[in-house]
C-alpha cells in the first residue's frame, strides 16, 4: 500500500485510516449485499439500517435526546447560512449574529437577506484574532435567535464556553469543532456543521434542531429548505448524500470505539497544547497569531518572522510529508489543522521538523 502524508489540510480533512480501511473492504461489495453503499437505493433496507446507526450513535456520543431532530442534508454550512434565518427569523425577523470570522460575516450576508440582523459583537477591527469577551456581546431584545460560529476555521480562534443567551435558541456553525468535546446539547436550539472537516469527506450537513424550533418552518417556504419536511421524512425526503452518511456513520462508530467525547478531548488538548507549548517556547521564533486565551484546538495558526520564512517553512514542510499547512490568506503565516483523525505522532513529527528547521535557519 502506497505511504500516507501527515495532512494538515483546513478541510476537506484528514480522516481516520480504520475508517478508511473499513471502507476498502467493503467498497465493492457492502456486507454481502453484492454492490458498493455508492450503488444502493437510499430506500433500501441495507442503507436504512446505515443511516438510523449513524443517528444513533450520534445520540449517543452527544447525550442527544428525543426532543431534536436529526438531519443529513446537502448544500454544506454555506446553505445553512440561508436555510437557518429563512426558517427561523419569522415571525419577527430579527436575529443577533456574533461575528467572529470570515464564514460568520457570510451567515450574516445572506440574514440580512431575510430580516433585520443585530451584530451583537465583532472583533473584525482586530483582524478576528481574537473572540469577544462577554461584557461585549451585546444582544438585542427581540431576537429569533444569536448566532455565533463555535471554531473559527481560518483565524485558528475557538470559544470554551457558549455565549450566554437566557431563553433565546443559540444556533451554531460547528462545522470545524463539533465532536471534537462532549457539550451539553441542551444549550442550543440548532447546531449544523458541513462534514468535511471534523467528520467526514465533502457532500454532507449536520443539522441538529430541537423539535419545538420546527414549528417555524412556514409552508411557504421551498420545500428544500424547509427543516421541518425534512425532520418529518427522516432525511430522505429527496435522495441524502448516501456515501457520506456511509463514511460519517464510520467515523461516529470509530469514536465509540475509541470511548466517546470526553477521550477525544483529553487527546485534543493534549496534541494542541503540544504545540502552543512549543511556539511559546522558541523565544519569539514561531508566535501564534490568535490571542492566547482564545486559541483553538483544531486550527492553530502561526508564523515566522517575515514571510520568506514562512514561505520556505511551508515548502519544506511539504517536501518533507507536511501536507495542507499555509495559512489562510486574509491571516497568512501557517495553519495547522489537527482535527480528531489527525494522530499524536503527526504533530510530535511536525514539532521535531519546526525545530531543525529553527537551527537551520
Ligand atoms: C468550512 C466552513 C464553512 C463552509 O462550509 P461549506 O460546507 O464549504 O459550505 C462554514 N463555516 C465554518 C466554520 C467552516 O469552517
Amino acid at each position: 500500500m502506497e505511504k500516507r502524508i501527515y495532512n494538515f489540510s483546513a478541510g476537506p480533512a484528514i480522516l481516520p485510516e480504520e475508517v478508511l480501511k473499513e471502507a476498502q473492504q467493503d467498497l465493492f461489495s457492502y456486507k454481502g449485499a453484492g454492490m458498493s453503499v455508492m450503488e444502493m437505493s437510499h430506500r433500501s433496507k441495507a442503507y436504512d439500517e446505515i443511516i438510523k446507526s449513524a443517528e444513533r450513535d450520534l445520540r449517543e456520543l452527544l447525550g442527544i435526546g428525543d426532543n431534536y431532530s436529526i438531519l443529513f442534508l446537502q448544500g454544506g454550512a454555506t446553505l445553512q447560512f440561508s436555510i437557518v434565518p429563512l426558517n427561523l427569523m419569522p415571525p419577527l425577523n430579527k436575529a443577533d449574529y456574533i461575528v467572529t470570522g470570515a464564514w460568520a460575516k457570510k451567515a450574516v450576508k445572506e440574514a440580512k437577506r431575510v430580516g433585520a440582523v443585530n451584530i451583537a459583537a465583532t472583533t473584525e477591527s482586530e483582524n478576528f484574532a481574537r473572540l469577544p469577551k462577554a461584557d461585549e456581546i451585546k444582544l438585542s431584545l427581540e431576537a429569533s435567535y444569536v448566532h455565533y460560529t463555535s471554531n473559527n476555521t481560518i483565524f485558528g480562534t475557538q470559544f470554551t464556553n457558549e455565549p450566554e443567551v437566557g431563553d433565546v435558541p443559540l444556533v451554531c456553525d460547528a462545522s470545524s469543532d463539533i465532536l471534537h468535546k462532549k457539550i451539553d446539547i441542551n444549550k442550543y436550539g440548532l447546531i449544523y456543521a458541513g462534514a468535511q472537516k471534523n467528520m467526514g469527506p465533502a457532500g454532507c450537513t449536520l443539522v441538529i434542531i430541537r423539535k419545538d424550533l420546527l414549528e417555524r418552518s412556514s409552508d411557504s417556504l421551498h420545500t428544500y429548505l424547509n427543516y421541518k419536511i425534512h425532520a418529518e421524512n427522516d432525511s430522505l425526503y429527496n435522495t441524502p448524500p448516501t456515501y457520506t452518511v456511509y463514511i460519517i456513520g464510520l467515523v461516529f462508530k470509530w469514536l465509540l470505539k475509541m470511548g466517546g467525547l470526553e477521550i477525544m478531548y483529553e487527546k485534543n488538548l493534549t496534541k494542541a497544547n503540544l504545540l502552543y507549548d512549543y511556539m511559546d517556547d522558541s523565544n519569539g521564533y514561531y508566535t501564534g497569531t490568535a490571542a492566547k486565551q482564545d486559541r483553538s484546538l483544531m486550527n492553530v495558526t502561526f508564523k515566522l518572522q517575515n514571510e520568506e520564512l514562512d514561505k520556505k517553512l511551508i515548502a519544506e514542510a511539504s517536501a518533507n510529508g507536511f501536507s495542507g499547512l499555509k495559512g489562510h490568506r486574509s491571516v497568512g503565516g501557517l495553519r495547522a489543522s489537527i482535527y480528531n483523525a489527525f494522530p499524536l505522532r503527526g504533530v510530535q513529527d511536525l514539532i521535531a521538523f519546526m525545530e531543525e528547521f529553527k537551527k537551520r535557519n
